[in-house]
C-alpha cells in the first residue's frame, strides 16, 4: 500500500484563495484592510527569511503588514513601549514578535504585554488558558495547521487514538488539547518516554513534532495510520527532512504529509487566517465574518 500524500501546498493555495476573498470583503465593509505588525529584535538570517515569508503572504492576500525592526540591544522597556503602542493602534489587528528574542529580553514579558485580542499566534497565558478551558481562542499556528490538515482531509478524530511526539508549548501541548476537544484519545510522548514504538504502534493518527531527522521509522507505524510530520530538519549534507522516514513510512501509512510541502506551507497561512479573524472581532462585526475559525470549540 502506498499512502495518500496530504499536500500542504495545495491546501495552502485553497485557504489563501478563501482569505483573499475574505480580506476583500472586510476591506469593502470597513474601508481599510486587516493590519499585521511583525516585531523583530536583532535576529538572524533564518528569522529574516521567516519574516519575509509572512510579509509576502500578507501582501498576497491583501493584509497590510509591516515589519518593526529593532536593534539587538533594545531594552525590555523599549520593546514593551512599542508593544503597548501597537496594542493601542486601531489599524493593527495582529501582533507577532519574532522568536527567539535576544537573551536579555523576556519572552514572558512579551506574552504578557501583547493584547489578548491581537495575540494571533496564541502565545499568551490568556490564549493558552482559553484553549485549556475549551473556550474560543487564538491558537499557536503550527498546531492549528495540523488540525486544519486533518479537518480538510476529513480525517475522523472522535474516538481515535492520537499519539503526539513532542510536548512543546507551540506544537505538542496545544495540539493535545485541540485534539482532546475533538474527542480523540490523546497520548503525548516526549524525550523521557519509554518504549516509544509500543505507543506509536497504537496510533490511528501519529503526529511527530520533535526535531529529529527520520525518528519515526516504518516499524513504529501501525499499518493504515495517518501520519503528520511537523519536524523540519536541515541535514548536514544539505536538504530538509522531517521527523518521519517518509519513503519507508509511506508504504505503511494510509495518509502522510511530506516534508517539505506538508505542515510547513500551512503554518503562516493559519497565522494570517487568525489575523483576519482578529480584524473582524475588533471591528465588532463578528457575525459578518464567515466561519474562519480553526477549531473554535
Ligand atoms: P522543541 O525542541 O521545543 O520540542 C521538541 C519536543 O520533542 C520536546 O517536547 C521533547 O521532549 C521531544 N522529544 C525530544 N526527543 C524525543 C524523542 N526521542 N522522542 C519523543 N519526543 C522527543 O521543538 P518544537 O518547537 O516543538 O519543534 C519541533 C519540530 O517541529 C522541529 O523540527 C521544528 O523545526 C518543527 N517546527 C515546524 C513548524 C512548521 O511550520 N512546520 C513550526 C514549528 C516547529
Amino acid at each position: 500500500m502506498s499512502a495518500t500524500i496530504l499536500d500542504g501546498r495545495a491546501l495552502s493555495a485553497e485557504i489563501r484563495g478563501e482569505l483573499r476573498t475574505e480580506v476583500a470583503r472586510f476591506r469593502e465593509r470597513q474601508g481599510y484592510p486587516p493590519g499585521l505588525v511583525i516585531v523583530r529584535v536583532g535576529g538572524d538570517a533564518a528569522s529574516g527569511v521567516y519574516t519575509k515569508a509572512i510579509l509576502r503572504l500578507a501582501g498576497e492576500i491583501g493584509v497590510q503588514a509591516r515589519l518593526e525592526e529593532l536593534p539587538a540591544l533594545t531594552s525590555g522597556d523599549e520593546l514593551r513601549a512599542l508593544l503597548l503602542q501597537l496594542n493601542g493602534d486601531q489599524r493593527t489587528h495582529g501582533i507577532i514578535v519574532q522568536m527567539p528574542l535576544p537573551a536579555h529580553l523576556s519572552q514572558q514579558m512579551v506574552a504578557d504585554t501583547v493584547a489578548p485580542a491581537k495575540d494571533i499566534d496564541g502565545i499568551s497565558p490568556g490564549s493558552a488558558g482559553n484553549l485549556f478551558l475549551g473556550l474560543p481562542s487564538f491558537l499557536p499556528s503550527t498546531a492549528a495547521a495540523v488540525v486544519e490538515i486533518l479537518d480538510r482531509q476529513r480525517i475522523p478524530l472522535a474516538g481515535k487514538r492520537v499519539v503526539i511526539l513532542g510536548r512543546s508549548n507551540v506544537v505538542g501541548k496545544p495540539l493535545a488539547l485541540m485534539l482532546l476537544q475533538r474527542n480523540a484519545t490523546v497520548s503525548v510522548c516526549h524525550s523521557r518516554t519509554r518504549d516509544l514504538t509500543a505507543l506509536t504502534r497504537q496510533a490511528d493518527v501519529l503526529i511527530a513534532a520533535v526535531g529529529r531527522p527520520r525518528l519515526v521509522t516504518a516499524e513504529m507505524v501501525r499499518p493504515g495510520a495517518v501520519v503528520i510530520d511537523v519536524g523540519i530538519n536541515a541535514l548536514p549534507e544539505g536538504g530538509i527532512v522531517g521527523d518521519v522516514d517518509f519513503e519507508a513510512v509511506r508504504e505503511v501509512a494510509a495518509a502522510i504529509t511530506p516534508t517539505p510541502g506538508g505542515v510547513g506551507p500551512l503554518t503562516n497561512v493559519m497565522l494570517l487566517k487568525q489575523c483576519v479573524r482578529a480584524a473582524w472581532l475588533a471591528s465588532g462585526l463578528e457575525e459578518e465574518a464567515p466561519d474562519l475559525s480553526i477549531p473554535q470549540f
